[in-house]
């Protein structure tokens, strides 16, 4: 194939059959079908949402049906963010610091009242009132808590999401599009959220 388009790299004349070059949308349905059989999520809770989730990896629901039953301790090795439970102000750094840390593509689910909204206890002096007020989220399971059956249909939730994703317009395969991560929020006598900060100040300038 000739290399047209400025944009790709140059490919010598004896190679041209043997390497292909551009979109990779066709390899988009089999690229999605094994990430829905290689979900790993991060490990961790934050309230008693969490013993929900908890209940969702053992036996009698069984994770392993879609290949998540590997929780990994490291954020490194996680694309899945479960966020169980109410996120007090004193856990958004952490919260955030973990998401920055995890590489792409990776995904958010809120989990329960209190991570998509503050829950009993919104607005309350300690607790974000919703987990995306800090990250991005892509599916929310509602409940109080919410059952484990409820959080297996925000795996199939993500998985339809992943269904109508193509690789061309995936945000981590574009040059275009840099990923500086969200700027960790600060917890003095408030959470200081720099993101509002730096809003705030572009208006008064
Ligand atoms: S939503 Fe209900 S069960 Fe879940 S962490 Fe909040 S108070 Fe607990």
């Amino acid at each position: 194939m000739t290399t047209q388009d400025a944009r790709l790299p140059e490919v010598p004349p004896e190679l041209r059959n043997n390497v292909r070059i551009g979109p990779l949308d066709w390899l988009s349905p089999l690229y999605n079908w094994s990430r829905k059989r290689s979900l790993w999520p991060l490990f961790g809770g934050l309230a008693c949402c969490a013993f929900e989730m908890i209940a969702a990896a053992a036996a009698r629901f069984d994770q392993a049906r879609f290949g998540m039953e590997i929780v990994r301790p490291s954020p490194r090795q996680a694309d899945l963010m479960i966020v169980s439970g109410t996120v007090t102000k004193r856990m958004a750094p952490q919260i955030v610091r973990l998401y920055n840390q995890m590489p792409e593509p990776k995904y958010v689910i809120a989990m329960g009242a209190c991570a998509i909204s503050g829950g009993p206890f919104k607005e309350g002096y300690n607790v974000v009132s919703g987990v995306d007020k800090l990250i991005p989220v892509d599916v929310y399971v509602p409940g109080c808590p919410p059952r484990p059956e409820a959080l297996y249909n925000a795996f199939l939730a993500l998985h339809a999401k992943w269904d109508r994703e193509r690789l061309s317009q995936l945000r981590w395969y574009r040059k275009d599009v840099a990923d500086e991560g969200i700027p960790v929020p600060e917890l003095g006598p408030d959470l200081v959220d720099w993101r509002v900060v730096a809003k705030l100040q572009a208006t008064e300038e």
